[in-house]
């Protein structure tokens, strides 16, 4: 007999007639995040997502971390198997449930009953188990109403089973319920967590990197492929696509004056992304931009820059300050790749003195000497798509 993990739905469960698909969605991503873990039958009842080992030796610690990284997940539980006998769930919540039992100072028995053979009606196995625990706890007083403590007794086909208290889930919607995004990864510490917070909106995620080789090396490619592979883990396999970016740094270089070299770049950036987007279906652009972090975050540089674009670009970090940016960083595990010394694209060719309140029409006369749409087509025509899974 083999322990389940039960899931409750977040968000999704407010979606009224989108409900079903969002939950298949949701049973479908675990499904594949868990495939790595041994068979499990997958299924919904009542906003609780089951899951249960359908063969012997599943590894049930692996799978229980790993469905906590699966957005649209408000609480999991892990629920101890026992065989379906009311002595037997008593031992196994005594058992279970002993450390929560330490620290509780009252607690409550509730049993769903899905097996209608079984002896016992949901009350009678609540009051028959809450007896024989609150004698074996006798510090911790029975109270059904404001219980500090839940213990929790399904009776379901094959076996009991019991839990207690849940831990969060990742929260969010499931991915690819909510439309696509292009996201601009560079190898930083902000467009990580600016990608996952898309994700978390239930947005599916194309990632895009500039590279500038051999400006900027090998090394620094694979860490935003390290990057992606951590990201993975929220937003399932990705589809990295690596824009060779070098020619247009340079042209830009040679021709353009040097205080709007960083803007110019990123209005390269939006047109590439744009068209990336729409070869694939996306309906937004995706920047770890910050107000005001640099040069280019400026509100008149984001004027300019989103200009290249018809789609919504999506800031979801705008107003943060850095060290709450950070902080998301190390809880999303990014953080430790993501400061590793490799040189970004913009780091390359950043000016001495940079514009910061550049106008459209001053930066449209900068970049006309350049060959955009040519430059354009060169890179998109050039790009590199590597598959990333976690
Ligand atoms: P990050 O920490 O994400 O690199 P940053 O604070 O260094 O951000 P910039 O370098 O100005 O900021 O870049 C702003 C945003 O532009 C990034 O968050 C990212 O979305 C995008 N970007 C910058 N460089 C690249 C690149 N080489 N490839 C893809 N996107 C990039
Ligand atoms: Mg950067």
């Amino acid at each position: 007999m083999e322990d389940i993990l039960l899931l409750k739905l977040g968000e999704i469960v407010l979606k009224g007639l989108n409900r079903r698909s969002f939950e298949m969605k949701l049973i479908s991503n675990i499904s594949r995040r868990l495939r790595h873990y041994g068979k499990f039958r997958v299924y919904c009842v009542q906003s609780t997502i089951y899951v249960e080992p359908e063969e012997p030796g599943c590894d049930m610690d692996g799978a229980e971390a790993a469905v906590q990284t699966v957005f649209g997940i408000a609480t999991i539980s892990r629920a101890a198997a026992c065989e379906k006998d009311k002595d037997a769930i008593f031992r196994t919540a005594k058992e279970y449930l002993k450390d929560a039992f330490s620290t509780a100072r009252s607690f409550k028995v509730e049993s769903k009953r899905s097996d209608k053979r079984f002896p016992m009606t949901s009350i009678q196995l609540s009051q028959y188990v809450g007896g024989l625990l609150a004698e074996e706890f006798p510090d911790v007083r029975v109270d059904v109403h404001t219980p500090e403590l839940t213990v929790n007794i399904e009776v379901r086909d094959y076996a009991a089973y019991v839990h207690g208290p849940a831990i969060p889930g990742a929260g969010g919607m499931p991915v690819g319920s909510n439309g696509r995004a292009v996201s601009l990864l560079s190898g930083g510490i902000d467009s990580p967590v600016s990608t996952y917070m898309i994700a978390k909106r239930g947005v599916a995620i194309i990632p895009v990197h500039f590279f500038s080789f051999p400006y900027t090396s090998e090394l620094a490619k694979e860490k935003v492929l390290d990057l992606a592979k951590i990201l993975a883990k929220y937003c399932g396999r990705l589809m990295v696509e690596v824009v060779p970016f070098t020619h247009i740094q340079e042209e830009i270089r040679e021709k353009c004056p040097e205080e709007y070299f960083t803007i110019i770049m990123r209005r390269f950036m939006m047109r590439i992304s744009d068209r990336i987007a729409k070869a694939n279906g996306a309906g937004a652009l995706v920047t770890g931009e910050n107000l005001g972090q640099v040069a280019s975050q400026t509100m008149e540089a984001m004027a300019v820059t989103g200009q290249c674009t018809s789609l919504p670009v999506l800031r979801p970090l705008i107003g943060m300050d850095k060290e709450e940016i950070v902080r998301y960083a190390r809880k999303i595990g990014t953080f430790d790749t993501s400061i590793l010394p490799y040189e970004d694209c913009c780091t390359v060719f950043t000016p001495k003195h940079p514009r910061t309140k550049p106008s459209l029409k001053e930066v449209e006369e900068a970049e006309s000497v350049l060959d955009i749409d040519g430059l354009v087509n060169e890179a998109y025509d050039g790009i590199e798509r590597i598959k990333v899974n976690i």
